[in-house]
């Protein structure tokens, strides 16, 4: 094909492809045992395999209301109850959407305008510093401090400013497994109380937390709720990150301008999956000990590779664990990334990614959603490093 012979300006002039896309094709194409991109290398439910399968059966094939089938809305209005205390209307409060991703743009879209201000804490997530850019606002980076990945209130008020539109916040956080407290949530309220900030919270590890600690929902605190988006993810409560089926809650006011949006991204979700979730969510037990079964897998790992050169930082959450390699080289984070995938047959991600100065602590993510034979293969790499 003969390239397109106008002038195209960029939107995202400097926007590489995705880290998790980048290592999983190095670790591919070394053969390499692949803890870099987040998700689960054993099946998934049988059970809702069948549960698919029979919703198509049975014929809901064709688009799904714009909103998400009642069924669903109905589950997550009761669970976030259940759990949180939390009162979603499933009618006008929540929206099921294509993946926590989709949720997170279209929130971010529906509020974000030229010159906004978003607060954003580093080390983050990838997909929040591009889509705000696309809609005009200016990030305002909070640093967060280890070496617990802890935040400090007293730097973020000193960001707030009249432009401040938004704060986004991740916990249980990817990339660091740091979870926040009540405390936090605490100084959330106070610096956002009269004020016309809206707080994202990206709570798609919300079960996915350990240690005997309990996961601080945005939704618990009718404070915040008020003011919040609180997006999840059913691809990682229910290890099916391929599914990308997510959802939102909101009070009624924002959830409006969400939807004035998303139904112009995907308009409907899956349909067939969604009656299989909505099915599936009723027995409580499939997602309440998913915290158990990752901790056993969490300390399985870290078990292992007692003894490596590479220093554990506490992860209290998510299925990613950080390791401090200070001890082994001084390399940059993504050279010794790469060189690991390359050399050791190991892939994982660098953490300076995750800073937009590519910020580096010498500390490497390794997500630990695997198999016990891959974590044990990985762990015997790591302990020969
Ligand atoms: N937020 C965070 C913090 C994540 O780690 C991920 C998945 N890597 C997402 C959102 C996106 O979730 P989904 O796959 O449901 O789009």
């Amino acid at each position: 094909m003969e390239k397109f012979q106008g002038s195209i300006q960029s939107k995202l002039r400097k926007q590489e492809t995705s880290i998790s896309a980048i290592m999983s094709a190095l670790a591919r194409e070394h053969n390499a045992i692949n803890l870099s991109q987040g998700f689960p290398d054993f099946p998934i439910s049988q059970k809702l395999i069948e549960l698919v399968f029979k919703y198509m059966q049975k014929g809901h094939n064709q688009y799904a209301p714009m909103t998400g089938i009642p069924e669903l809305r109905e589950q997550l209005s009761l669970k976030f109850e259940k759990l949180y205390g939390a009162a979603y209307d499933m009618d006008t409060e929540i929206n099921i959407t294509s993946g926590a991703t989709q949720a997170l743009h279209t929130a971010i879209a529906s509020i974000i305008r030229d010159d906004d201000e978003v607060i954003v804490f580093e080390p983050a997530y990838d997909a929040y510093v591009p889509v705000i850019k696309l809609h005009g606002g200016m990030v305002k980076y909070a640093q967060l401090k280890l070496p617990d990945y802890h935040i400090d209130w007293q730097e973020v008020k000193k960001l707030i400013s009249s432009r401040t539109r938004m704060i986004i916040i991740n916990s249980p956080h990817n990339p660091t497994g740091s979870v926040l407290k009540p405390s936090d949530m605490k100084e959330l309220i106070k610096i956002t109380r009269n004020s016309d900030i809206i707080i994202l919270s990206d709570e798609v590890y919300e079960h996915l937390i350990y240690d005997s600690l309990k996961h601080e929902s945005v939704s618990a605190y009718p404070e915040l709720a008020e003011r919040a988006f609180v997006v999840g993810s059913f691809g990682k409560t229910f290890h099916a990150t391929g599914w990308k089926t997510g959802f939102v809650l909101a009070p009624e006011n924002l959830m409006e301008e969400f939807r004035k949006i998303h139904q112009f991204v995907v308009f409907a979700c899956n349909t067939p999956i969604q009656y299989a979730l909505a099915e599936f969510m009723t027995d409580s037990t499939n997602y309440e000990d998913l915290g158990k079964f990752y901790q056993r897998k969490r300390d399985y790992f870290l078990k292992l590779i007692d003894g490596s050169r590479f220093k554990v930082v506490p992860s209290h959450g998510t299925y990613f664990q950080l390791l401090d390699y200070s001890a082994i080289t001084d390399e940059p984070e993504r050279d010794f990334a790469i060189r690991m995938t390359e050399e050791f047959k190991l892939a994982s991600i660098p953490v300076s990614v995750f800073y937009h100065e590519n910020t580096n602590n010498n500390v490497l993510r390794f997500c630990f959603a695997k198999e016990e034979s891959t974590l044990e293969k990985a762990a015997e790499i790591l302990c020969r490093i």
